[in-house]
């Protein structure tokens, strides 16, 4: 029995019979492919020199997620500053949003990494190597297991896949433990190497198998799309008044100026008819643009068929740039990227956290004095290592052990040191002691910090579980 078949393509890479259309996009070349290829080589210089490069001693870039650690142009954002990387994403998120308020998918169609490698590099050496979309297509149909141009073509592939995915890995690891990796033996390095191979087929798979499907499967943007453009945002639009209705032949009487030459559809990279209007699945990238300017100035048309514009402004409506969108991101912007300055810039440089005991909260030694147990977790914020001394004030007789007092930590680490407070049972009221815990580095940072002690309430209470305990103290 065989496989039912669709009324008409259901999408653009899938035939009516429900297996995958490859496609061969045809290259078209002008003003804008040339403004493209600019924009994306000096992109890709941008992508593989950022793991090379170096601010404040720090890659410019390196997203360390075994440390949660994360460096963006020699600031280090260390596990405990949520707020700090919360304000910077929902800072991202919003100006994702004005942008794309403004000029629609600039970013998928310009800047992309999926989009800049795959049209710039890897469909030109398709084109090269199988003798472009035809040559491709007839490869396809012969349905040969090997064919040596497109053998070449996957070696090429992978020689270059497997550079990307190590400058990828780069960006998580850094150049130097890469470097390290590829250079060691396998078996001195399973884990890295098991990386490397992963991420080296990832990059495969992307580039050769999944292609147009990343953008218009996993990619969230397209989905998104709807609710982040409106009627005035920036898109590549057909001219349906002038284009419409289209037709082929000399004769135009009655007829647009699309002649329906399909060229704007055999150069899609994503298979779409831009004559359906907006769709999900168009990533801006302007090839139909060039396309369809080269046929209108074969058949003596303007250009500009299709073109930059706006759903408003093809509908005759102008453009109008203030909107209530284009007022309200950017003031949002500017409340939520200003926060995140002014905590960046005034951060003390070290965070302390005071943590309660892993066990009982307090013991009472023998001779009735009671002690409670905690920890100073340190976080060196600054450029140079530092060495952090503690003490306890508040309270006359204690006795106080640090033995770390003082603890070296170098810059960006954290470390925790332990600290034993040892006070008279009637020091305590109610069970409870507050005391100050003050750290300093000998210059640079001094914060003082107040901590409950707590001890028995009555002689039946030894070991009651009335601390507090991981509590994040303010300096007072
Ligand atoms: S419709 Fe045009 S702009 Fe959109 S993806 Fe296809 S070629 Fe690019
Ligand atoms: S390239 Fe232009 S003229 Fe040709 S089908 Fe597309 S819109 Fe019509």
């Amino acid at each position: 029995m065989s496989a039912p078949v669709a009324p008409g393509r259901v999408l653009p890479t899938l035939n009516e019979d429900g297996t995958r259309r490859w496609l061969r996009p045809k290259p078209s070349a002008g003003a804008w492919l040339s403004r493209r290829t600019i924009v994306a080589w000096v992109l890709i210089f941008i992508y593989v020199a950022i793991p090379h490069v170096f601010m404040n001693g720090k890659p410019a870039i390196l997203l360390n997620l075994q440390r949660r650690e994360f460096t963006f142009f020699g600031t280090t954002f260390l596990p405990t500053d949520t707020l700090l990387l919360m304000l910077l994403a929902i800072s991202t998120v919003i100006a994702v949003f004005l942008a794309s308020a403004l000029a629609g998918r600039v970013w998928c169609g310009w800047a992309c990494p999926q989009t800049v490698y795959m049209e710039f590099v890897f469909r030109p050496l398709e084109r090269l190597f199988e003798g472009g979309p035809r040559g491709s297509t007839q490869i396809d149909k012969d349905g040969k297991r090997f064919h040596p141009r497109r053998f070449a073509k996957h070696v090429t592939y992978l020689i270059i896949g497997s550079f990307l995915a190590h400058t990828f890995l780069a960006y998580f690891v850094g150049w130097e433990q890469v470097t390290h990796w590829v250079f060691g033996s396998p078996k001195a390095h399973p884990v890295g190497f098991t990386i490397v191979t992963i991420t080296t087929i990832a990059m495969m798979l992307d580039f050769v198998y999944f292609r147009e499907q990343t953008c218009m499967v996993a990619c969230p943007y397209g989905r998104w799309q709807s609710a982040l453009l409106d009627n005035d945002s920036l898109i590549v639009a057909y001219d349906y008044n002038r284009g419409e209705p289209r037709g082929l032949g000399k004769d135009r009487t009655g007829k647009g100026d699309c002649v329906d030459c399909q060229a704007c559809v055999t150069t899609c990279p994503t298979g779409i008819d831009i004559r359906n209007g907006l769709q999900m699945e168009c990533i801006h990238c302007t090839q139909c643009m060039d396309a369809c300017d080269a046929v209108m100035r074969k058949v003596g048309k303007p250009e500009g068929l299709i073109r930059y514009s706006s759903l408003a402004a093809l509908k005759g409506k102008g453009r109008h740039f203030l909107r209530v969108r284009t007022v309200l991101y950017p003031i949002a912007f500017t409340a939520v990227f200003g926060t995140f300055l002014y905590q960046l810039t005034f951060k003390d440089a070290a965070d302390i956290t005071l943590l309660g005991p892993a066990g009982a909260p307090f013991t009472v030694q023998p001779d009735g004095m009671v002690t409670n147990q905690l920890r100073v977790r340190i976080a060196n914020r600054s450029g140079i290592a530092h060495a952090y001394a503690v003490e306890v004030t508040g309270v006359d007789g204690a006795q106080v052990i640090a033995p770390m007092s003082p603890m070296a930590v170098q810059p960006g680490r954290t470390e925790t040191m332990p600290l034993f407070v040892t006070l008279p049972r009637d020091a305590f009221e109610e069970g409870i002691r507050t005391v100050t815990v003050r750290v300093t580095d000998g210059g640079n940072y001094a914060g003082a910090f107040p901590y409950r002690l707590t001890g028995p309430i009555r002689e039946k209470d030894e070991g009651h579980d009335d601390a507090e305990r991981g509590e994040k103290r303010k300096p007072e």
